[in-house]
């Protein structure tokens, strides 16, 4: 679903990505963990194509993201194509993001109205029913600030989904929680993950990562360092810098 090919990325002098080789397969939930600052965040916006690589490939479903390739040269996609290539890539930061004028219901009903042109009844019903599946059908006409953290997550979570995307990132989706939130909004990832969903998910929960992932990538300065499946590299790290690193979480 995702292929990585040397990618690189820098803000101006500071070089972040150094060459990120990396696949996702469907339906596998992917987790990224490392250090702050290792450029995990700077890979998932690449993905969609926040942010512009500057050398290597990605690609998603096949697609090379926001380019085209004739030959050797890569032409840049208009923002048109890039805005359709993106319509599939459901994305949930750390922060909830929602609409605050809007209810939950009108925030899940957004985008699929707006974007896609779904008659509102229609869109109304669906946006119902995925509240209902995040465990929020009774509080479909609240606004943002009269939920909690984590039902503002899980309605972010919803209003993903509502666009019917081939694959879901999550920007360390729990990590502004009050602990006794975390829980529900894993539930629901791992819901997800059950219903054939591909997730790349970067987090700092590695129970989840050890429960539910299928893969595991520990980044660190820009490289990957150590891959494997989670509970392979949670429990017998290979490298220093990962046993380092899992030392401090774990
Ligand atoms: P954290 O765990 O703290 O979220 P991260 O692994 O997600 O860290 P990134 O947010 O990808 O790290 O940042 C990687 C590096 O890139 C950091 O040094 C950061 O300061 C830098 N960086 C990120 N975004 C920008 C930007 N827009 N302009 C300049 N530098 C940036
Ligand atoms: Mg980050």
């Amino acid at each position: 679903m995702v292929k990585a090919e040397g990618v690189h990325k820098s803000y101006g002098p500071a070089h972040i990505l150094k060459g990120i080789d990396l696949e996702v397969n469907n339906g596998e939930v992917f987790c990224l963990i490392g250090p702050s600052g290792s450029g995990k965040s700077t890979f998932l916006r690449c993905i969609n194509h926040l942010e512009k690589i500057n050398a290597g490939r990605l690609y998603v479903d096949g697609e090379l993201v926001g380019y085209r390739q004739k030959g050797d040269k890569l032409y840049e996609l208009k923002d048109s194509e890039v805005a359709a290539q993106r319509r599939d890539i459901g994305m949930v930061f750390q922060r909830f993001n929602l609409f605050p004028h809007m209810t939950a219901l009108e925030n899940v009903m957004e985008a699929p109205v707006q974007v896609k042109g779904e008659s509102k009844s229609v869109a109304r019903e669906r946006a119902a029913a995925l509240l209902d599946r995040v465990g929020l059908g009774d509080k479909a006409g609240n606004y943002p600030t009269q939920l909690s953290g984590g039902q503002q997550q899980r309605v972010a979570i919803a209003r993903a989904l509502a666009m019917e995307p081939k694959l879901m990132l999550f920007d360390e989706p729990t990590s502004a929680l009050d602990p006794e939130l975390v829980g529900d909004v894993l539930d629901v990832m791992r819901d997800l993950a059950e219903s054939g969903m591909t997730m790349v998910v970067v987090t700092h929960e590695m129970g989840f990562a050890r429960e539910v992932g299928d893969s595991l990538v520990f980044m660190d300065g820009g490289v990957v360092v150590e891959s494997g499946h989670p509970r392979e590299v949670l429990t017998n790290p290979q490298h220093d810098r990962t046993k380092a690193f899992l030392s401090k979480v774990l």
